[in-house]
């Protein structure tokens, strides 16, 4: 695919690594040099071996420059840019992507020594940081899943350009990423999963971690001066979210406490 180079066995973003993201995906066995050695000429080529050695000054300083721009102007091949979009790829293109993938899994040896890593709580807590610093760094990205897609499309038509999808790690309030954002009002959106953050009407039984909680974050935002709605997975389904969000708009988070919440229909 234009835009994008094989590297090692992983596909890296050439835009992405303009804008100095790192290669993260080049660590241990992915890194293509990995078992292995350079060869004696390569390492001739070292130092007072390179042909350009000491010619800093010969090279046209508009070169590196000129590549720059070009991809910038290009930008990334994403959506209706991707020469993919709208198509399929062919049958045998298909089973070459699929004979690629094999053997890149972990050995059963591997996933043995990756369980017994993560067993613990500290390695499991050590791992969810790196994710959020991972996020924050933009080495990998979150897409909206479906309600979030559907609450986009309401923002943008009730108040356009006034929020901002954020949930994919592009905006973090006291160790917190919200949703959505709209930075004028200091207001903020969070969509919560019924099942994952324990949903009062249809999981009242499903204990979660306080960092997933309503309350644990609302208050956290309101410490640091944003409101907050939440609108849980159900508010969506049933539509109710419209209502909720007109409210949130009138009173402010204040009001929404006291509300009831309201059962889910399907
Ligand atoms: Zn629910």
């Amino acid at each position: 695919m234009i835009g994008h180079h094989l590297l090692g066995k992983k596909r890296i973003d050439v835009s992405a690594n303009l804008k100095g993201k790192k290669r993260l995906f080049f660590l241990g066995t992915n890194h293509p040099f990995y078992g292995k050695k350079r060869p004696e000429h390569s390492k001739a080529m070292s130092s007072r071996g390179n042909p350009m050695y000491g010619r800093t000054k010969d090279i046209d300083p508009e070169r590196g420059k000129k590549i720059t721009r070009t991809a910038i102007e290009r930008g990334s091949y994403r959506g209706d840019k991707n020469g993919m979009f709208g198509r399929q790829h062919r049958p045998c293109s298909i089973e070459k992507m699929r004979l690629q993938r094999i053997g890149k899994h972990p050995s059963p040896e591997a996933l043995e020594k990756n369980k017994a890593t993560y067993r613990t709580l500290e390695a499991k807590d050590g791992a969810r940081k790196r994710m959020i610093e991972m996020l924050k760094r933009g080495i990998f990205s979150i897409k909206p899943n479906g309600p979030e897609k559907e609450l986009i499309g309401y923002l943008r038509a009730t108040q356009p350009h006034e929020w901002k999808y954020t949930g994919d790690g592009s905006f973090w309030v006291g160790g917190l990423n919200p949703d959505f954002v709209n930075e004028k009002t200091k207001q903020m959106i969070e969509h919560f999963g019924c099942y994952w953050h324990g949903c009062p009407s249809c999981f009242p039984n499903h204990k979660v971690k306080e960092m997933g909680t309503t309350e644990y974050r609302v208050a956290k935002y309101a410490e640091c001066g944003w409101d907050c709605l939440v609108v849980w997975e159900h508010d969506i389904r049933n539509g109710n979210y419209k209502e909720l969000f007109g409210r949130f708009l009138t009173t402010g988070q204040a009001g929404m406490l006291s509300r009831e919440v309201p059962m889910p229909t399907n």
